[in-house]
């Protein structure tokens, strides 16, 4: 059985699910400093519309990757979660481009004060325990690499990653920027660990129309995020739809997986720029927008389904412990 933020679900039943969501990007200094910056009851309000709204366009199963560096914050996510027909999934992890965690780089194996890697035991009791006292588990690992590249502190959270993801077998999904290889050398990582690639999904690679990447990354084994549908700002909707298109058409159906990255509510991007810059940057709009151009553009119900369903159960059940 697959953890939720209100219970458990089994892998046959997650239905129609969205691999990389958000629903809050926030930063927990400013939360905690500064809390105008997040109206905790407005904001719990619009997220209860907006995943109403997720539901209704046939979505069952949302994975929210928000983890400790993006301000994850459970109990109010529960609170939501307790009011809307989803299941809600949440990750644990760390999320950094550059450092790990000041607390990470002098504690831990071979470090100045030497012992077990806190990293580690804080993901796997998210896991097996519980997220603080909320009672709820995280269903996945998620670590990041982007523009900086495979800095000391990325690969100081993907030892943890990793060494969580061998102990309990949850699913691997990762942040990569296709300007640098990054998908490519997490996949090196995961694999020199003995890590079976096919429960490690490589997220954000929608963002590069290099066929040849793609298929790199796939034929070893891993699912493609093609997660961020309406960022334009990264590459536009059209161009998305393309390639989603001709990877079908090369048989790549059951290695991709279709999702937007966007949030509720980000502490990132200004309400304002979102509303009129990025008008389908929004959970809403995969069955509502990308599932209908997908089928226009010739891809199949039977293909649609795989993508949507079919990889989401294969990937969330495997190798649990
Ligand atoms: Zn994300």
């Amino acid at each position: 059985m697959i953890p939720t933020l209100t219970g458990t679900v089994a892998a046959a039943e997650l239905g129609r699910t969205l691999m990389h969501e958000h629903v809050f990007v926030l930063n927990a200094e400013l939360v905690l400093n500064y809390p105008e910056l997040f109206p905790v009851e407005e904001m719990v309000a619009r997220a209860v519309t907006v995943l109403e709204g997720v539901k209704a366009t046939g979505i069952d199963t949302f994975v929210d990757l928000s983890v400790m560096g993006t301000g994850r914050n459970v109990p109010v996510l529960k609170r939501i979660a307790e009011q809307v027909d989803l299941s809600i999934l949440v990750a644990t992890g760390w999320y950094t481009y550059h450092e790990a965690p000041v607390f990470a780089q002098l504690n831990g194996p071979g470090r100045l004060f030497d012992g077990p890697d806190p990293l580690t035991e804080m993901f796997v009791r998210d896991i097996r325990v519980g997220i603080s006292d909320t009672g709820v588990r995280a269903a996945v690992l998620k670590c990041s690499a982007d523009r900086y590249g495979m800095t000391e502190g990325v690969r100081t959270v993907m030892q943890a990653v990793a060494d969580a993801h061998l102990e309990t077998g949850a699913p691997i999904f990762t942040h990569s920027d296709t300007g640098n290889g990054t998908g490519l050398a997490q996949q090196d990582y995961f694999e020199s660990r003995g890590i079976d690639l096919s429960g490690v999904v490589i997220g954000h690679v929608g963002d590069t129309t290099d066929i040849d990447l793609l298929r790199r990354i796939a034929d070893r084994g891993s699912v493609l995020g093609m997660d961020r549908f309406g960022l334009e700002s990264r590459l536009p909707y059209a161009q998305r739809i393309d390639t989603v298109v001709r990877m079908c058409a090369l048989g790549y159906a059951d290695r991709m997986v279709l999702s937007t990255d966007s949030s509720v509510f980000s502490m990132n991007f200004p309400d304002e720029h979102r509303r009129t810059d990025l008008p389908l940057w929004d959970a809403r709009a995969i069955m509502s927008s990308v599932v209908p151009d997908l089928l226009a553009r010739g891809v199949s119900e039977a293909e649609i389904e795989t993508m949507m369903t079919g990889n989401a159960a294969r990937i969330l059940a495997a190798g649990r412990k």
